[in-house]
């Protein structure tokens, strides 16, 4: 089938969807927006699995924090449209050693520095302070911590559903089951309607069959998370990802105790690396409504399971991350069970810089027509979702965008895959706080 479409957007996830929402309600009627999601909707096969991600404003690095504050007002425009609660503002506390200095995000002070320069409110906390308003024991004396009340749990389960509705109510087209498996710049183009020739393959679920489907787009918005690199293979370029099997685990909470046991804010642990545990970068989520009852989300910012392509996704959860959490749970929560009781994997694509790719396909591949084509992909993004989605909707629309993206610019550094490059034996992607 030949179908004219307007944009077309590759991956019905958190980025995804609210593009196509931002889209929808921006562009003139005559324009169609097509979204096509490879596996069925809200599924847990990329980045946007679970029921919670963090919001947060404290950062090392001032773009980034800066950035989190313009998306918390957009956030506060997507609520009100909506006529629902996204985000829970708890609050978050960092803790920890204020000696670590790991990994891109500095240490636990940096962030002061950052919200002592934009007049960001916060509060410090001595290690005595936080066994005192937090359940937590046997913390090192010189632990300290921050805490940042504009901080909050995003609700995950939510966002997309509404994000859904959203897209729908502006018209969106939205597919599940359907692959796009070939992207072509369409060399004989005698319209803008045509500039990018997409490929699929459309699944039926209930029958088994599959079809093959084709379409013609003016522009083409990818945003398929981990799996950029199999969608864009018929372009000729890759980028270098390096994909971390993330465990998130849910552990039983005291509910009879008397007083109750209360995790009252999101909380992130700095500490370095001990001979017993590879990552000592553990955080935790208070007990939500929208999720299991009396159960703390706990995890390690780590993952002993790295991969570069999510095909190689294994089946199951490695054994190191809910060990070494439990053991930090024993050691350090009161009123938790030591084993979780459920877990499971979320893929993380990284870039060497923990950044995000976001920007136009490479110009040095697809020469003046590669403004048709639209990429994001890696860092923590959920809490810039309604930020990345006006983003991405100004680059299709107007060609540029008003924020800036020059630090995700997909020709920097070691970002672009060269034929001779290898998957490297010993990754450098150093954790970072989410
Ligand atoms: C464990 C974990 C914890 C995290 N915590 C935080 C946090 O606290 N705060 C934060 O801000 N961020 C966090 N992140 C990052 C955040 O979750 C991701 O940045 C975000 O979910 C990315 O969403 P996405 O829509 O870009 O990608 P995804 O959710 O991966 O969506 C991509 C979609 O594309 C589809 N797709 C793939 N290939 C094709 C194809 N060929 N054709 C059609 N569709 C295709 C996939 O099926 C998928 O549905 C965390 C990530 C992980 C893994």
């Amino acid at each position: 089938m030949f179908k004219r479409t307007n944009s077309e957007l590759d991956g019905l996830s958190a980025v995804g969807l609210s593009t196509a929402y931002n889209l929808g309600k921006s562009c003139e009627k005559s324009e169609k927006v097509l979204v096509l999601e490879k596996f069925m909707y809200f599924n847990q096969a990329g980045s946007s699995g679970d029921f919670v991600r963090m919001f947060r404003t404290m950062y090392s690095d001032i773009d980034l924090c800066k950035l989190a504050l313009k998306a918390r007002d957009l956030w506060t425009e997507l609520e009100k449209e909506a006529n629902v609660e996204l985000i829970k503002m708890t609050g978050l506390l960092n803790f920890g050693d204020p000696n670590y200095q790991d990994g891109p995000e500095g240490n636990l002070t940096k962030p002061i520095e950052i919200m002592n320069q934009l007049n960001m409110e916060y509060q410090q906390l001595s290690s005595t302070e936080i066994m005192e308003q937090y359940p937590f024991r046997n913390l090192p004396s010189n632990f300290k911590g921050v805490f940042a009340k504009d901080n909050g749990i995003i609700n995950v389960f939510l966002t997309l559903r509404i994000l859904y509705k959203l897209a729908q109510k502006y018209n969106v087209e939205l597919r599940e089951n359907e692959e796009v498996t070939k992207l072509e710049l369409n060399k004989e183009n005698h319209s803008e309607d045509h500039n990018v020739i997409v490929t699929t393959i459309r699944k039926n679920v209930i029958n088994g069959t599959q079809e093959t489907m084709t379409y013609s787009a003016k522009k083409v918005i990818i945003t398929a998370g981990a799996y950029v690199n199999n969608v864009i293979k018929s372009l000729n370029f890759q980028i270098q990802l390096c994909i971390w099997e993330m465990v998130f685990m849910y552990f039983t909470l005291d509910a009879v105790s008397n007083p109750p046991i209360q995790v009252p804010s999101m909380w992130f642990n700095f500490q370095d690396a001990t001979p017993d545990s590879k990552s000592n970068l553990f955080y935790g989520f208070p007990e939500v409504s929208w999720g299991p009852e009396n159960q703390t989300r706990i995890a390690v910012d780590y993952a002993s399971r790295m991969i570069y392509d999510p095909n190689e996704r294994h089946i199951g959860v490695s054994e190191y991350e809910p060990q070494i959490t439990s053991n930090w749970v024993e050691k350090h929560c009161i009123g938790v069970q030591k084993q979780p009781v459920f877990q499971g994997t979320c893929l993380m694509p990284n870039v060497h810089d923990n950044n995000f790719v976001l920007d136009f396909a490479p110009e040095k591949v697809l020469g003046p027509a590669h403004k048709n084509i639209i990429i994001f992909t890696a860092g923590w993004a959920f809490k810039f979702v309604p930020l990345l989605e006006k983003c991405l909707s100004q680059l299709a629309i107007n060609g540029c965008t008003e924020y800036d993206i020059s630090n995700y610019n997909i020709n920097r550094k070691d970002v672009l895959k060269n034929d001779k490059d290898k998957p490297p034996k010993n990754p450098v992607y150093k954790p970072q706080p989410l």
